[in-house]
């Protein structure tokens, strides 16, 4: 089987790119420019030499039919092309590449391909968690209304990762409009759509990576935080203390694999995600790393707050997830943060940084 995977050489989407080859599927990648592509060519060389891997250019997501000749051929589509930085003054550069994207693949793949089974969309936690006072769970029933009503209101005053947020709830609630309105009501699709929400994606990245500073953006503030100290440095307690959850790359990527695969997945949103962690407990794993992994880079890394993990009890883990449909439908089994932590460090001491 052959599987398109859009925005093939971000930080995500590489990684599903190999667990795709490495399972045996062909894959054809999508990438904004040729140049775009090169690594990905170098890293899978022998596969695309073998004929496994190819790359298409398209140019821009949000253009009519911009899909229309990338979806010919392919019997499913990973799609993960979406912008994902803070970077951004009018909300409308996250939101329009977001739903524009999202529902221009699925037109495409409805007029040109009627033999696809499936299109996985990876969607995030970000159109599932509103920020809340109390600490809360949160499940598949539950949608970020908040930031669609808060980047609404407020524009270009929005916070970035409200518009952030509020590109991906937008993005995926097209997605299940669409599936309503043309698979599930006697639709002509061949085709049913799985959402994948993860939390923020931390663990090494196999993309091309030029300097720790143009890191893509979860794994920068890994880097920021956890990783160096003169960044690190710069932060306020209040940094450390602030608690997510989080799932490593590789992981999310076996998710994307299962999510073809796994018949029950059609016609889910499915929150993928390890558990949840604070900035702090982060430090505190990789300063207990063995010291022969970083002595090469001839510095101690960052110490945080220690004082924050030193007393359990006062740590609260605001936002949770609910991972029994995950459990249920996918079984992904999760790396630990000590092997995430470890793995991370190596690759980024290998890099000399
Ligand atoms: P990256 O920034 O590494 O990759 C994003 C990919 O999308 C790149 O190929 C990028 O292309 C492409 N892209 C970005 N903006 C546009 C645009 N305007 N038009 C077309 N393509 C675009 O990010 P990630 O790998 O982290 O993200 C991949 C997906 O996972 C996204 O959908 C993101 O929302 C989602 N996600 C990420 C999480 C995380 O913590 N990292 C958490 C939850 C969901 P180019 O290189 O040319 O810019």
């Amino acid at each position: 089987d052959t599987v398109l995977v859009t925005g093939a050489n971000g930080y995500i989407p590489i990684w599903v790119v190999r667990k795709l080859l490495e399972k045996g599927y062909n894959v054809r990648g999508t990438v904004r420019k040729a140049e775009k592509g090169e690594h990905l060519n170098k890293y899978f060389d022998s596969y695309v030499k073998r004929g496994r891997l190819e790359l298409v250019v398209v140019e821009d997501i949000t253009k009519e039919g911009a899909f229309d000749e990338a979806v010919k051929g392919v019997d499913a589509i990973e799609h993960m092309a979406s912008p994902f930085h803070e970077n951004v003054d009018d909300p409308e550069e996250l939101i329009r590449p977001a739903v524009d994207g999202t529902l221009g693949i699925l037109k495409s793949a409805l007029k040109n391909n009627p033999a696809i089974k499936r299109i996985v969309i990876t969607s995030s936690c970000a159109a599932v968690m509103t920020n809340t006072p109390e600490a809360r769970t949160f499940s598949e029933a539950d949608w970020n209304e908040l930031s669609i009503k808060e980047t609404r209101e407020q524009g270009r005053q929005a916070l970035p990762m409200t518009k952030y947020r509020a590109s991906k709830t937008l993005a995926e609630k097209a997605v299940w409009k669409f599936y309503e309105e043309n698979v599930k009501k006697g639709g002509t699709a061949s085709w049913d759509v799985v959402a994948l929400n993860p939390p923020f994606v931390f663990g090494p990245g196999i993309q091309e990576i030029l300097s720790a500073s143009t890191l893509n953006t979860s794994l920068k503030a890994w880097y920021d935080l956890v990783y160096s100290p003169s960044t690190s440095s710069t932060k306020p307690k209040d940094a450390f203390e602030v608690s997510y959850s989080w799932v490593d790359v590789r992981d999310l990527a076996d998710a994307h694999v299962l999510a073809l695969e796994k018949e029950e997945a059609g016609g889910e949103r499915i929150i993928v995600t390890e558990g949840v962690y604070i900035w702090q407990e982060w430090l505190e794993i990789a300063n207990a790393l063995p010291s022969s992994l970083t002595e090469k880079t001839g510095r101690s890394l960052p110490k945080g707050f220690p004082k924050i993990t030193a007393q359990p009890q006062n740590l609260t883990y605001k936002v949770r997830y609910d991972t029994a449909k995950e459990q249920r439908i996918l079984g992904v089994k999760y790396r630990t943060k000590e092997e995430t932590t470890r793995d991370t460090v190596e690759d980024f001491v290998r890099r000399g940084w």
